[in-house]
């Protein structure tokens, strides 16, 4: 975490301990001079020898802080916001750059529940600079109060009375009883903190807890809520609060936490404040037997007692301060973890060549692939010929590995036996980069952003006006381009802007279909974008993207047979495989085959 932090900004930890050293000095002056003017007030002093004090005390107070404020305001609070944003940034970008595999990978996927916990027990980072804080300052005030207690020290060991060897005796074991119960307190607190909410419920409560509370929260608050609505049809936050709510009190029937923390917490704070209360008695009795003993003067004891206060004072929440810093440092390590992982994919170095005609070709040789794990193959000893140019149409029953073959293809896995070849090379040897910009896909699910539509179209901050606008009327939005106030500069969505404009799912496919036409990529793939439209929307859409893509390859996905007849190679899955391949005719003269079956199935709904 310091490494981290060191990392993005080198200067922020000189500049907050400056600061921090400054403010520990300002009380230890404050304390001398406050103890020297006391003295000469004491020894009634004229007005004129208490001057030098007072304007020392004023002076040096003034200077100090107003030192201090400017390093904290000119360069340490700013610099933290830069640090926070920075590693809010790289949380980010880590997520939208790791490999794709990864992020599906239960490896992952644990690690982002672990840091959801994590993050919901403090304020990640900035729990870290508050406590790096706390602790820093605690051992500039410990040395500044040691510093100033150090000649009355000397003047106790050289004195040679016993009853005040006694007495330091007294004070020093007072002390080590105070640290040793609040570093106990520390560490059995933290040591139930840290324990996994699994261990401190049983599982299975938990996991329906977890589930329901913190994954649907977290989904409310990234705006996710349609989800909602069936709650409310349903009457489901009745069930819900079976499993949340309920099922908690059951749990705290089962292992009474909260109780546990309370007692601990009880006990351990009577330890602390007994051995508290007596070593500030020690002091305060040892100074002032030292004083009537004349040992040394009013202004010594103020000294003495205000340094062991300020000690005992900064002992006493150390032990909190480095329990806070280490469990911050335990909460923020899950983060750290994520953001260090590294990809696992081999990436190629070979440039893709750039062909003008389109020359490409695909082919998947003896591919066979199965998900992170899991122990079914998705896509089984699987081959296949992507003749360039021309079109090709996958169908299959949901399930048959028809998005898993176009997740192959663009690389977000791998396969783990077999490969796939463009124009004769493994795909692996390719730079991912370049790779990638060879397709253009329209996922079932995909995404578009809050940002201008133009933007969306383009993937870019930089859109060519011309080009958006004619992609768009392509794919069919010509008209509601016209109408809208600010055309391409018009935002999606209100997230950004109340301006926005909210689109319907049959527009969003058309933006996304719009984008797709605008990355100009050789291969263009429809991965059922249109599920949710009527059949007969999506024939439409699918045979006039067919004119759209032009001499392009294309491969367009449906479970819905009928939307795929007007192509002439239809690849028909099932169950991970390819099974057959063929025209719409020919394949339908087979009545043996699959695509028969799945014709007969479908066909009621359409003829
Ligand atoms: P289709 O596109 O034909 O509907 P998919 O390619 O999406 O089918 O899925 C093929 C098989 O792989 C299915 O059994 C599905 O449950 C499984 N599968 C898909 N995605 C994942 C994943 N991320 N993790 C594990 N299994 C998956």
């Amino acid at each position: 975490m310091l490494g981290y932090i060191q990392k993005t900004d080198n200067t922020y930890f000189l500049l907050a301990t400056l600061r921090l050293v400054l403010d520990a000095v300002e009380a230890a002056l404050g304390l001398v001079f406050s103890a020297d003017i006391l003295e000469l007030l004491w020894e009634g002093a004229s007005m004129e020898n208490l001057g030098k004090p007072v304007i020392l005390l004023l002076s040096s107070s003034f200077l100090l802080s107003a030192a201090s404020s400017f390093l904290k305001n000119e360069f340490v609070e700013p610099k933290q916001s830069l640090i926070w944003l920075t590693y809010d940034s790289d949380f980010s970008a880590k997520f939208q750059q790791m490999d794709y595999s990864l992020i599906e990978s239960p490896y992952v996927k644990k690690l982002t529940d672990r840091i959801w916990k994590d993050n919901n027990w403090g304020a990640g980072i900035g729990s870290a600079f508050w406590n790096l804080e706390f602790v820093v300052s605690g051992i500039c005030r410990l040395l500044c109060s040691v510093v100033v207690a150090i000649p009355i020290l000397k003047i106790i060991v050289t004195h040679g009375n016993p009853w005040m060897y006694l007495g330091l005796v007294v004070l020093l074991v007072a002390l080590w009883l105070l640290a040793g119960a609040r570093t106990k307190a520390g560490a059995v607190y933290q040591e139930q903190l840290l324990k996994e909410p699994e261990e401190l419920y049983p599982e299975e409560l938990y996991r329906k807890y977890y589930s329901f509370c913190g994954h649907w929260t977290r989904r409310c608050l990234s705006g996710d809520y349609h989800f909602i609505k069936d709650i409310h049809l349903y009457d489901g936050y009745n069930l819900m609060e079976h499993y949340t709510v309920g099922n908690m009190r059951e749990g705290e029937k089962v292992i009474p936490w909260t109780s546990v923390m309370g007692k601990l917490s009880g006990r351990l704070g009577f330890l602390q404040g007994a051995a508290y209360s007596l070593a500030t008695l020690a002091g305060y009795l040892i100074s002032a037997a030292y004083a009537l003993l004349g040992a040394f003067p009013v202004g010594s004891v103020i000294k003495f007692a205000g340094s062991i206060t300020n000690i005992l004072n900064t002992i006493q929440c150390m032990g909190y301060w480095l329990s806070e810093l280490s469990l911050t440092a335990r909460r923020v390590a899950s983060t750290l973890e994520m953001l260090n992982v590294s990809d696992e994919m081999y990436k190629g170095k070979l440039p893709v060549e750039k062909r003008l005609d389109n020359q490409y070709e695909i082919e998947f040789r003896h591919v066979s692939f199965r998900y992170p794990g899991s122990e079914r193959y998705a896509l089984e000893d699987f081959s296949l010929k992507l003749r360039i140019g021309e079109r090709m149409a996958i169908v299959g029953m949901n399930g048959s590995g028809k998005t898993t073959m176009i997740k192959l293809l663009c690389r977000l896995y791998d396969p783990q036996e077999g490969e796939i070849l463009l124009n004769g090379v493994d795909i692996r040897k390719f730079r991912q980069d370049e790779y990638v910009r060879l397709f253009s896909v329209v996922f079932q699910d995909f995404k578009l952003l809050s940002m201008p539509l133009g933007e969306n179209v383009a993937a870019s901050v930089e859109v060519d006006g011309g080009k958006a606008e004619e992609v768009l009327r392509q794919a069919g939005l010509g008209e509601r381009l016209e109408e809208l106030p600010e055309g391409l500069g018009t935002y999606l969505y209100q997230d950004i802007t109340d301006g926005g404009i909210e689109i319907s799912g049959g527009e969003a496919q058309k933006i996304a279909i719009a984008r797709a036409l605008y990355k100009d990529a050789p291969f263009v793939l429809l991965d059922e974008p249109t599920a949710s439209l009527d059949p007969l929307s999506e024939y439409e859409i699918y045979s006039g993207f067919d004119t759209m893509v032009g001499d392009k390859t294309a491969i367009y996905i449906s479970h819905r047979l009928s939307s795929c007849r007007f192509c002439d190679d239809i690849a028909v899955f099932h169950e991970g495989r390819l099974v057959q391949r063929g025209s719409h005719e020919q394949l339908l003269s087979d009545e043996k085959g699959k695509y028969y079956e799945l014709w007969q199935a479908q066909a009621q709904y359409y003829q």
